[in-house]
C-alpha cells in the first residue's frame, strides 16, 4: 500500500465510532459502518490489513478451517468470485483474500495503520470515548468498537541470558516478512502448540537440525489438507447461499458432518471403523465421529485409544510415542491439526527435548540449557502462545463509568453481556472475543454475526435518539453465569489451556468463549435486538 492510500491522520478528529483492529472483524463492521452512512476511523498497529493472517507468517500458518467456510458471505459476488486453492487456506493465500476484500470495499481509506491504540475512555457527560494512539492522538467517538482478535496478544517467556545469545530469535506470533533462510541451522522450537506443529516438520525439511522444547504434549491429528477440485468448489458455489445456511444451523457455524451417536452405540470393529473414516477426514472434524467425545469420560478415553494406536503406527520409536501421547482428555485444549508432525519425529534431524522437569533453564552465548543440557543453536524460535480472549483487549487502559478500568473488571475473569456489551462500559462493543462463541465458531461468519448487530444497534440509537447504551449489570451477571455454565458442561474446562487463560500466571480461571452453540446464542442476540435492548439502559446526554 502506499503512503497517499492511507487514511490521513488528524489529530483531535471525531467520528462516530472508532474501530480497533484491521482483522476480519474490525473490517467487516467498519463495511457495515459504512453502508449505514456512519463515519468511522479504523485503527491498527500493523503496517497492512490481516490482523492475526498479517502477523502470524511462520512457515506452514494455515487456518484449520476450510477454506470455503473461513470466508465472508455478505456480498454473493465476492464469494462466487475469490478462488480458494487448498481445502485449508495458507496462511498467504489468506492475507491475499482479506487485502483484496479491503480493496473491494474500499475499507483502507478509513484505516490508520501503524498506529496502536493504548488508552481509550468514556467522558459520562458527553457520553462519548476518547481513544489514544501511540501516535500521541485523541480521537473522539459515540462508539468504541474493539474487533481485536482472540489470540493477537502474543506471549513470550524470558529467560536469563537471553542477551548473551549470539544467534537469531523469532516468534511465530510476530514472523518477520522476509523470508527465514534455515539452511544448515541448528534451530530450537520452543512449544508445540498449534503454531509450532505447523512450523516443525517444514522447517526440519531445511535445517541441519531441529530440537523441538515440549513441555506438554498435545493432541494433533492429520489435517489431510489437499487441493480443492473444481468439482466440489462449483457444487458448493452452485448454492453457497444454502451451504452457508446449513453450517449456520450447526452447532460452530461451521459444516462438517457430525454423527449423533455415542460412541457406546457401535461394536468395537464399527467403533474403529467410524474413527478411521474421520481420521481420514481429519483436522477438527474429526471430534465429529461421535456425539459424546466432550462431554463422557469413557468416550473421550475410547478416543485416547483409538488416536494412540495411529501414533504407534507412524511413530518409530515407542519411547517417543509415550512422550508426545498427553495425559489430559482428548480435545480438552483446542485439537491441533498438522501435516507431517508426528511423522518429523522419525527424521535423524529432528530430536524431541522432554522439559517437564526443570525446563528451559536459560540461553546461553550459543544455544540455551534444558533439563541440565546444553545445546547448540543458531536459531531459537518461540511458539509459546498468546494472552488469549482478554488479552488483546486488557493491553489496552480502557476506562469506564467511574474510573473503572477494564483490568479491575475483569480481574476475576471476563465479564459481558452476550459478549458484546460490558456493564459499566457503556457505548463500547468487544466483538468476538470471550463472552461470545467466538474461536469456538468460525471467526468470519462471528464477525459478520456481531457486525451485523451492531449495526442494527446503533440504526435503533439513531431512530431513537439515543445517544448511550449500556448493558444492565443484572444481565451481564446472567449472562456471564451462563457462559460459565456452559463451559462447566464441557470436558473442555478440565485441563489447563489458553481457553481458562491456565498459560498466563495470575490469570483467573475462566472458560472464556461462550460453549454454549451457535444457534442458541444467535437466538439470545436477535431477541434482544427484536426487544429494542430490554436488558440495556438507553439514554440521551
Ligand atoms: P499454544 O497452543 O498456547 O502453545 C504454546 C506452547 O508454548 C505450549 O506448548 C507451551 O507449553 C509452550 N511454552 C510456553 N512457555 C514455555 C516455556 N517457558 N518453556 C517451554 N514451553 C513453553 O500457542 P500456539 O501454538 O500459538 O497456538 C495458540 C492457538 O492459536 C491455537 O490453539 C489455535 O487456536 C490458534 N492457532 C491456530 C492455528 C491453525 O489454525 N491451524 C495455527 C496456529 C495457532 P505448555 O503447554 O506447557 O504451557
Amino acid at each position: 500500500m502506499t503512503d497517499e492510500k492511507k487514511a490521513e491522520i488528524l489529530p483531535g478528529d471525531r467520528f462516530d465510532a472508532v474501530i480497533v483492529g484491521a482483522g476480519f472483524t474490525g473490517l467487516y463492521m467498519l463495511h457495515v459502518l459504512r453502508q449505514k452512512g456512519f463515519t468511522a476511523r479504523l485503527v491498527d498497529a500493523a503496517s497492512g490489513v490481516g490482523g492475526t493472517w498479517y502477523w502470524n507468517r511462520y512457515p506452514g500458518a494455515r487456518c484449520d478451517i476450510e477454506s470455503m467456510q473461513y470466508s465472508f458471505q455478505f456480498s454473493e459476488e465476492l464469494q462466487q468470485e475469490w478462488e480458494w486453492t487448498e481445502r485449508y487456506a495458507s496462511q498467504p493465500e489468506i492475507l491475499a483474500y482479506i487485502e483484496h476484500v479491503a480493496e473491494r470495499f474500499d475499507l483502507t481509506r478509513d484505516i490508520q495503520f501503524d498506529t496502536r491504540v493504548e488508552a481509550a475512555t468514556f467522558n459520562e457527560d458527553t457520553g462519548e470515548w476518547m481513544v489514544e494512539t501511540d501516535r500521541g492522538q485523541a480521537l473522539h467517538a459515540r462508539y468504541f468498537i474493539m474487533g481485536v482478535g482472540c489470540l493477537s496478544a502474543p506471549i513470550k517467556p524470558t529467560f536469563e541470558g537471553e542477551a548473551d545469545f549470539t544467534g537469531e530469535t523469532y516468534q511465530t506470533s510476530i514472523w518477520p516478512k522476509e523470508p527465514v533462510d534455515f539452511k544448515g541451522k541448528r534451530v530450537g522450537i520452543i512449544g508445540v502448540g498449534s503454531s509450532a506443529i505447523q512450523a516443525g516438520p517444514l522447517i526440519a525439511e531445511e535445517a541441519e537440525h531441529v530440537y523441538i522444547y515440549q513441555r506438554t504434549p498435545n493432541y494433533v491429528v492429520p489435517s489431510q489438507n489437499r487441493p480443492l477440485t473444481p468439482e466440489e468448489v462449483r457444487d458448493i458455489k452452485s448454492d453457497y447461499k444454502g451451504f452457508r445456511a446449513k453450517a449456520y444451523a450447526g452447532l460452530t457455524a461451521f459444516l462438517f458432518e457430525r454423527h449423533d451417536q455415542s460412541v457406546f452405540d457401535l461394536s468395537p470393529d464399527e467403533r474403529r471403523a467410524r474413527f478411521d473414516d474421520y481420521w481420514n477426514i481429519g483436522g477438527l472434524p474429526f471430534l465429529g465421529a461421535f456425539n459424546d467425545i466432550l462431554f463422557n469420560d469413557d468416550a473421550n478415553q475410547a478416543c485416547i485409544d483409538y488416536w494412540r494406536s495411529r501414533i504407534e503406527e507412524i511413530i518409530d520409536d515407542p519411547k517417543l510415542v509415550d512422550l508426545l501421547t498427553p495425559d489430559e482428555e482428548f480435545g480438552c485444549k483446542r485439537l491441533c491439526s498438522g501435516t507431517g508432525f508426528y511423522e518429523m519425529f522419525n527424521r535423524d534431524n529432528v530430536t524431541l527435548v522432554d522439559v517437564r522437569g526443570t525446563g528451559i533453564e536459560r540461553f546461553t552465548p550459543t544455544g540455551l540449557r534444558a533439563e541440565g543440557v546444553d545445546y547448540n543453536l543458531d536459531t531459537i524460535i518461540f511458539a509459546t502462545g498468546f494472552d488469549a480472549m482478554t488479552g488483546s483487549v486488557t493491553r489496552i487502559r480502557i476506562t469506564g463509568k467511574g474510573g473503572q478500568t477494564i483490568q479491575q473488571k475483569w480481574a476475576e475473569g471476563p465479564k459481558t453481556y452476550l459478549g458484546l456489551m460490558i456493564s459499566g462500559f457503556p457505548n463500547m462493543f468487544n466483538m468476538v472475543s470471550a463472552g461470545s462463541p467466538s474461536v469456538l465458531a468460525t471467526m468470519v461468519t462471528a464477525a459478520e454475526q456481531h457486525g451485523d448487530w451492531v449495526g442494527e444497534c446503533l440504526d435503533h440509537m439513531r431512530e431513537t435518539g439515543k445517544t448511550v447504551i449500556e448493558a444492565t449489570p443484572e444481565a451481564e451477571a446472567e449472562w456471564t453465569a451462563e457462559v460459565k455454565r456452559a463451559g462447566d458442561a464441557s470436558l473442555r474446562t478440565n485441563c489447563d489451556s489458553w481457553y481458562v487463560g491456565s498459560n498466563i500466571e495470575g490469570k483467573a480461571r475462566a472458560f472464556a468463549p461462550y460453549i454454549g452453540g451457535w444457534p442458541p446464542y444467535v437466538a439470545r442476540c436477535n431477541a434482544e435486538t427484536a426487544s429494542k435492548y430490554e436488558n440495556c439502559v438507553l439514554s440521551a446526554v
